[in-house]
């Protein structure tokens, strides 16, 4: 039997070794500690944000996020559906609701003209607006956001960035063009869960270009306690900051993410070019926009057999492939959510597949992967 491939597992480099051992030897291990500021800034520099304000995990990144966005208890956040979980929480956390808007077909990210009708017909009625509106960049994709930063400028709804798959994908054309995401939002925010493009472990990342905004995030996730000796407290803060073991291994990858960004963009053009011919549909390529390519994701044409007995054959020949999630508002804590259509959603999760896409595939990997596929699908 050969080695099993993994859908996407962590690249760790030398360099990991090295800061870890340094946190070891200088008894830093910890949230006090160098790497965590250092961090930070190499963070908001590599993404061209002005502040980053490391968190544990990119789910709390998202609580404090639209905690400050001004989203409190009866706010209502509008939100794709078709994302993971953790962005929706989030918005439950802060007792407030979600909103879910349908995909996009062409990007699978939420669809800008369902949320703008809802909010100008809103408007135009009188009704309660959403209190803040969530982009998510599922899977590395950057979603198509210009308009709607005009919608949240227009009515003063805060737009907020769940870019937790999509470090490294940018805008390449239109007014946005040279942005990345997660910094063109009021706050963005990052996840580097274990099989994100980078990892801590477990970690996330809020950034905004808003110094208070960076003061408040930094206040919020070490416990709202006021400078100084005393443990004052002035509101219900979190204890959310990331750890210098995690900061050090973050930096580590952090220093190598375009040669990442390149493996992963080589992955997905080879699966793109391979299995087209075996009806595997890719994401439309649209122009403004430069992918991260996190995770490969294909669907699968309609006559293929049902996703469970297709991942069960892969497994049996060593292969780990995942389905993608099923839509938020059709899962129990959610059901009866308010949902602005909902079928493109469902329809892409009913047929997609995501494909092993680690940093450290090897071409041999790739191609016992894509013989596997013409096998199966072939059938
Ligand atoms: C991974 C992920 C998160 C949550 O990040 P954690 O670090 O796992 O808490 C949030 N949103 C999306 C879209 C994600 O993929």
């Amino acid at each position: 039997m050969p080695d099993r491939i993994p859908l996407s597992v962590p690249h760790l480099p030398p360099s990991a070794h090295t800061y870890l051992k340094e946190c070891l030897e200088t008894n830093f291990v910890s949230s006090v500690g160098p790497f965590v500021a250092k961090f930070e800034e190499a963070f908001a520099k590599a993404i061209g944000a002005r502040y980053a304000v490391a968190c544990s995990s990119g789910t709390a990144a998202l609580h404090v996020a639209l905690r400050l966005a001004g989203v409190t208890t009866d706010s209502e956040v509008a939100v794709p559906t078709f994302t993971f979980i953790a962005s929706v929480n989030a918005i439950s956390y802060n007792g407030a609701r979600p909103l879910f808007v349908d995909s996009e077909a062409r990007t699978w990210n939420l669809d800008p003209n369902q949320i703008v009708d809802e909010v100008e017909e809103r408007a135009r009625r009188g009704e309660t607006l959403p209190s803040a509106i969530e982009v998510v960049h599922i899977l590395g994709y950057p979603a198509d956001i210009e308009p709607i930063l005009r919608l949240g400028q227009n009515f003063e709804i805060p737009v907020i960035e769940d870019a937790a798959e999509a470090l490294g994908a940018s805008y390449v054309e239109g007014p946005l063009a040279g942005r990345q995401v997660g910094t063109v939002g009021r706050l963005g925010c990052f996840s580097f869960n274990g099989n994100k493009v980078i990892t801590t472990g477990g970690g996330g990342m809020i950034v905004t270009d808003d110094p208070e905004l960076a003061d408040s995030a930094q206040h919020l996730t070490t416990q709202a306690r006021v400078a100084g000796l005393e443990y004052i407290h002035d509101e219900v803060g979190y204890n959310y900051r990331l750890t210098n073991i995690a900061a050090a291994l973050g930096l580590a990858q952090l220093e190598l993410l375009d040669e990442y960004l390149e493996k992963k963009r080589a992955i997905s053009s080879r699966y793109t070019e391979r299995l087209s011919g075996l009806g595997l549909e890719s994401r439309e390529h649209t122009s403004w926009a430069s992918p991260s390519y996190w995770l490969y994701c294909g669907l699968l044409p309609d006559h293929a057999a049902p996703i469970p007995s297709l991942l069960s054959k892969l497994g049996d020949l060593g292969i780990e492939a995942r389905p993608v999630w099923s839509p938020i508002h059709k899962q129990k804590p959610y059901a009866g959510s308010r949902t602005l259509g909902g079928h493109i959603a469902e329809s892409i999760a009913a047929r997609a597949v995501s494909l092993p896409s680690s940093v450290g595939l090897t071409e041999e990997e790739q191609e016992r992967v894509i013989v596997a596929l013409e096998t199966i699908l072939g059938d």
